[in-house]
């Protein structure tokens, strides 16, 4: 055991100082030695808690050492119905269990991961680096939902009619667990193709750490995300069917489960990001559906050769569905061998759903932002604290001057003229720094704040405030 813990507070903890700095730094002043000394040390402890904060995000965004565990570090919090993250810590890593089941619950499911991707695949936590994982449970009030933010899984309790408690499926577990290791690896837009591709592999990886946890292989698997969250009298077996999908419940109050199993019935839709939690149904069928036809335990095949593909360096983040099966069956191709069975089950199945064969082209066309509405994306790195921010958005999307602004300034080789004349040595210190992707236009540029005008710095401003997330 030689875990080293650089970080001793997850980065969201300065909201837990209930005296403000201003009134502790009057007690210092004030002559009680007692108090004086108190008042110090808390000081001292916030100081710390910011510039731990600080530091911790700025290395995140500059991709550099991380955490450091060599061990599964846990820390599971309760937000105690609030919204603020992360809550207070109820458990930390080598705690015996809670009287509290979600506490316990998102603690083993946390350890569940871990081992699932130290022992399949030797990655040392979800960004490969020694991350410690942080899970909020007893988020907001009947809270239907669990979320990865970027830094932490968050769990709700469920309306306690429709959904239970979020921590109650490993799968789901797994599953947010796994957003991490997309934003540290292939970074898949999320929205569209890429966003249900993103939401994929998090259905993928978590149905696999259920499977490998409950020792089963792909035959024995129900291949059900989220069956433990439905309510007794709801009419359903899980929220999603990665086999048959489209079937995973139909009930009066929830509706019928929205996703298509093949490409022909793919949902054009604005909504849920593009539908990457309808979408995703495709994908996830092909998964499944080569899993269970290679047989036996599903990681060591079609999960194999899907985290090749996540962790290699063909993918990039704008992946569609057709360019990803292509990398699945080149990864089985270069791991298995070109007429291995899992290379031939992995090209039948996403044949059978579509995404390969007579029905690529159509699907393609159909699918792909037209030109005249490309997908942007921006993202602000740097600044004094080190915050990254970043939004993808469609140019119908955004007010009219600015939607116009941004096609003139594709179109017109804007960008690339404000990348080439930036400096490349001196860069100003603390400067934001802006990147600009666009592959309609081919546009990828790197820029910093100070070099740009004005109005383009603006734009970028308040396209970034207008974004969809890119996380869930
Ligand atoms: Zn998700």
């Amino acid at each position: 055991m030689t875990s080293r813990n650089p970080m001793t507070h997850p980065p969201f903890s300065t909201c837990c100082s209930i005296v403000p700095p201003y009134l502790l730094d009057a007690v210092t002043r004030a002559g009680d030695t007692d108090l004086k000394a108190v008042a110090e040390q808390t000081l001292h402890h916030d100081h710390e808690l910011r510039t731990t904060r600080t530091s911790t995000t700025a290395t995140r965004a500059a991709s550099g050492p991380q955490d450091g565990y060599t061990t599964v570090h846990r820390d599971i919090y309760d937000a105690a119905n609030s919204t603020t993250l992360p809550g207070s810590e109820v458990r930390a890593e080598g705690a015996p269990p809670t009287p509290d089941v979600a506490v316990n619950e998102a603690y083993d499911g946390l350890g569940d991961t871990w081992t699932f991707y130290d022992q399949v695949f030797n990655r040392n936590s979800i960004d490969g680096r020694g991350l410690g994982l942080i899970g909020t449970v007893h988020y907001g009030r009947r809270y239907d939902n669990a979320f990865w933010n970027g830094e932490q899984m968050v769990f709700g309790d469920g309306d306690g009619t429709l959904f239970g408690r979020f921590t109650a499926s490993v799968d789901v577990i797994g599953h947010e667990l796994t957003h991490g290791v997309t934003q540290s690896t292939a970074n898949l837009v999320y929205s569209d193709q890429p966003g249900a591709l993103n939401e994929s592999i998090s259905d993928v990886f978590g149905v696999l750490v259920k499977q490998r946890t409950l020792g089963q292989t792909a035959d024995q698997a129900d291949w059900l995300i989220g069956a433990g969250l439905l309510m007794p009298g709801v009419q359903g077996r899980a929220l999603r069917d990665m086999l048959h999908p489209g079937t995973a419940y139909d009930d009066p109050r929830l509706g019928k489960d929205p996703q298509p199993a093949d490409m022909a019935h793919y949902v054009q839709t604005t909504s849920d990001n593009g539908g990457v939690h309808i979408n995703s149904g495709i994908p996830n069928r092909a998964f499944a559906l080569a899993a269970t036809t290679i047989g036996g335990e599903a990681w060591k095949g079609a999960g194999q050769v899907w985290y090749d593909v996540l962790t290699g360096s063909q993918i990039t983040a704008q992946c569609d569905f057709a360019t990803f099966a292509q990398l699945t069956v080149d990864a089985a191709t270069s791991r298995f061998g070109a007429s291995s069975p899992q290379a031939d089950a992995i090209r039948q199945a996403w044949t059978t759903v579509g995404v390969l064969g007579g029905g690529t082209a159509a699907t393609r066309s159909a699918t792909q932002p037209a030109a005249s509405d490309p997908l942007v994306r921006v993202a602000r790195s740097g600044g004094f604290a080190g915050v990254v921010r970043e939004a993808t958005v469609r140019l119908a999307d955004l007010p009219d001057p600015d939607a116009a602004t941004w096609r003139s300034l594709l179109g017109s080789g804007a960008f690339q003229e404000f990348e080439a004349a930036a400096p490349a040595e001196s860069p100003v210190r603390d400067d934001f720094c802006y990147t600009v992707s666009c592959p309609a236009h081919d546009v990828d540029a790197s820029l910093s704040g100070q070099t740009l005008p004005d109005h383009v710095r603006d734009l970028l401003e308040r396209t970034l405030t207008s974004g969809r997330p890119t996380v869930e």
